[in-house]
């Protein structure tokens, strides 16, 4: 099953969620972007880059796919957030509110310090049966940053290909002159912006 809201951002890089553009329904974290038909009554699209993202989804109908190569990963570790599980829910620290730091007053003097509710994170995570880890999308492992894997010449972020890669079907198209892998399976289809190195 996708979530097209685990393909969202939670700040402006991209969408903080799913669009409705045209007659389709989009999610984009600002590095990748997943399409498909319209799915269900999401707000409009609101960006201003909507004729780009239009042209690329009509230019996937254009590509020829090619089957899921095999893949080498890169060596993973252990998810800090859920200890490997695979879920974890994260909430904002009750005690500073998200800002990770909490401060004190007397008659002198205003004073912050980290807040130990939360370790300074801002955030307290709670291992939970049900939902999906944030962090490591449920795989329980995550790579060290910037981590990639080479697909058909396009070197892809790997925590971005997790996202799609056991998906039934999946097939790749490479451009590697422009760094983008796109992607499609049963009634999806996308585009992940390749690492330029
Ligand atoms: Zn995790
Ligand atoms: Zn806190």
């Amino acid at each position: 099953m996708i979530n097209l809201y685990d393909f969202c951002s939670e700040n402006r890089s991209g969408l903080t969620q799913p669009s409705q553009l045209d007659k389709y329904t989009i999610a984009s974290n600002g590095h990748m972007l997943i399409a498909t038909i319209s799915v269900s009554n999401y707000q409009p699209y609101e960006g201003n880059n909507a004729e780009i993202i239009l042209k690329l989804i009509k230019k996937i109908d254009e590509l020829s796919f090619k089957d899921k190569p095999a893949i080498v990963w890169p060596n993973a570790d252990q998810c800090s957030t859920c200890k490997g599980g695979g879920t974890a829910k994260k909430t904002v620290c009750p005690e500073c509110d998200g800002e990770g730091e909490v401060s004190f007053s007397n008659y002198f003097n205003t004073y912050f310090i980290d807040c130990q509710t939360c370790d300074a994170d801002g955030d307290v995570i709670a291992i939970h049966p049900s939902a999906t880890c944030p962090d490591c999308h449920g795989n329980g492992t995550v790579f060290k940053r910037p981590a990639s894997v080479d697909i058909y010449g396009v070197k892809v972020n790997t925590s971005y290909l997790r996202m799609i890669i056991d998906q039934p079907g999946i097939e790749f198209c490479p451009s590697p002159d422009d760094f983008k892998l796109f992607y499609k399976f049963g009634d999806y289809a996308g585009v992940i912006m390749g690492m330029n190195v």
